[in-house]
């Protein structure tokens, strides 16, 4: 019989012999990254000058498996950059999720664009792409060499799916239709670093892909973002813009467009690179997590623990709980039992069609899975130290 004291006894029992509040994802900071920071200050280039933004976009490159990495101050900047590299402009539309973190809105409206909103499906937690399919095929109007949404008249011109909690969308199917439509596709790899999609990595399966390194993400540069992507023209751009559209020069101030002030300063990326090294351990420790919890809930048939895709290889950047319809009324009564107990627990986000300065954007008149999924998503403990060596056996 589901109760929500249950589902509270299941999460406390997977994470016992935690001491104090255990928080949805916090950073393991460890003794190298203290030591390559204090390497970084002890080198004066703390700003936007040194070696260790250099090498943490290569080995974050070698990593994805694309050809350039532009390290930025958060995913937000990322988004925004790869947008305006994709030719998004003021008026365009851009086709988003609305069962998305703000940001992805956000960066959208920072180009001068307007959000498109469109549903998710069950299966990814992300773009239904059999649904975005119909949906374009509906609204499009193919006029003077542009894709026209022909209730607005606006042109569309982009594409964001998001990874949602670490679930890669189904990537080949979204590309097929972009192609289709000739929109660019500008991936929020955000919460997705080092999750895989037919073997693949998520952030480098489009045009342009942007990850974040916030404090509560798979990785942390304290607040950090980046560009990944295969075009070597994009890449310069990104780097250019990004730097204040500086002309480089050994004293002359110039520049050559309204750039930005975006660039990643050494220190933080001093933080990334033993990061990064780290990553490949917290991965295998976030699967482990992942699946006592997966195991815990099997036996319950009103909440299960949400699993990735079968084409996918998730990073399990926070865990999911996904209710049954019949209980999603309690969902409520869980978060705040667990909350109570110590154990943090959110709802997924509200969804963002329906904020106050959003609700007059386009969007799919059928975003019936996004809305149900609001009710039934809970997001659980997700560090990956949790999982304590000792409750391995
Ligand atoms: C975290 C996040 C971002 C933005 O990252 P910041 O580094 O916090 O700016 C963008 N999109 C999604 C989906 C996120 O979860």
């Amino acid at each position: 019989m589901f109760s929500p004291e249950k589902v509270e006894a299941i999460i406390r029992d997977v994470l016992a012999g935690n001491e104090g509040f255990l928080s949805l994802h916090e950073p393991t900071i460890a003794a190298r990254e203290k030591e390559l920071v204090n390497d970084c200050l002890d080198s004066g280039f703390v700003s936007s000058v040194g070696q260790y933004v250099a090498l943490f976009e290569q080995q974050l490159a070698d990593f994805l498996g694309v050809r350039h990495v532009v390290a930025v101050v958060n995913g937000t900047a990322a988004l925004h950059v790869s947008l305006l590299l994709a030719g998004v402009g003021k008026s365009d539309e851009v086709i988003v999720p609305t069962l998305s973190f703000i940001a992805t809105a956000n960066a959208v409206s920072y180009c001068g664009a307007i959000p498109h909103f469109v549903d998710s499906n069950e299966l990814s937690l992300g773009l239904d792409t059999a649904k975005l399919e119909g949906y374009l095929a509906d609204i499009l109007l193919f006029d003077a060499g542009r894709w026209i949404n022909r209730k607005t008249g606006r042109r569309v011109a982009a594409i964001v799916p998001m990874h949602t909690f670490g679930h890669p969308v189904d990537m080949d199917a979204l590309n097929i239709v972009a192609k289709k439509y000739c929109l660019p596709v500008v991936e929020d790899a955000a919460e997705s670093l080092g999750s895989r999609y037919k073997g693949m990595m998520t952030g480098s399966l489009s045009l342009l892909g942007a990850i974040s390194f916030n404090g509560n993400k798979i990785i942390t540069t304290g607040g950090g973002g980046a560009i990944a992507t295969n075009d070597t023209v994009l890449a310069r751009h990104a780097r250019h813009i990004t730097t204040t559209a500086k002309v480089p020069h050994r004293w002359a101030f110039n520049h050559d467009a309204v750039g930005f002030n975006y660039r990643m300063p050494n220190l933080n990326a001093a933080l990334g690179c033993a990061q990064l090294e780290r990553m490949p351990a917290f991965l295998v420790d976030k699967r482990k997590l992942a699946e006592r919890y997966r195991q815990a809930f099997a036996g319950e048939d009103k909440v299960r623990f949400f699993t990735e895709p079968d084409y996918a290889e998730s990073n399990y950047w926070l865990n999911a709980l996904l209710f049954d319809e019949s209980v999603a009324d309690q969902r409520d009564e869980v978060l705040s039992l667990t909350n109570d107990a110590g154990l943090m627990t959110r709802p997924v986000w509200v969804l963002l069609h329906t904020l106050p300065m959003f609700k007059t954007c386009p969007a799919m008149e059928d975003l019936s899975v996004s809305k149900s999924l609001e009710k039934r998503l809970m997001n659980i403990p997700s560090s990956p130290f949790l999982l304590r060596q000792d409750a391995d056996a």
